[in-house]
């Protein structure tokens, strides 16, 4: 995912650069992902395949908002869709 700006977030994210980023989950969507999370903590702790596959199902529900160290925009990634939403201050 890069910024309108250039910067690349996944090579930031690589060189161990560290990120203002947030989990975003629709409402609507929240009860779901909150079932999800319950079976990953209570899937058993000597199965990490079973906990695996539970988290990657989880997950598939997370989007992420993230914080542009160069311009300050947020570029917000709804789960499950390709296209990255850059937001900007209104100031
Ligand atoms: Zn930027």
């Amino acid at each position: 995912m890069n910024c309108s700006c250039g910067f690349n977030f996944a090579l930031h994210r690589a060189n161990d650069g560290e990120l203002e980023s947030y989990a975003v989950v629709s409402d609507k969507k929240y009860q779901k992902f909150l079932k999800r999370e319950m079976k990953v903590l209570k899937a058993p702790q000597d199965d990490p395949e079973k906990r695996f596959r539970l988290i990657f199902k989880s997950s598939r529900l997370i989007g992420s908002l993230q914080r542009c160290p160069d311009c300050s925009r947020y570029c917000l990634h709804l789960p499950g869709q390709e296209e990255t939403i850059i937001l900007a201050r209104d100031s």
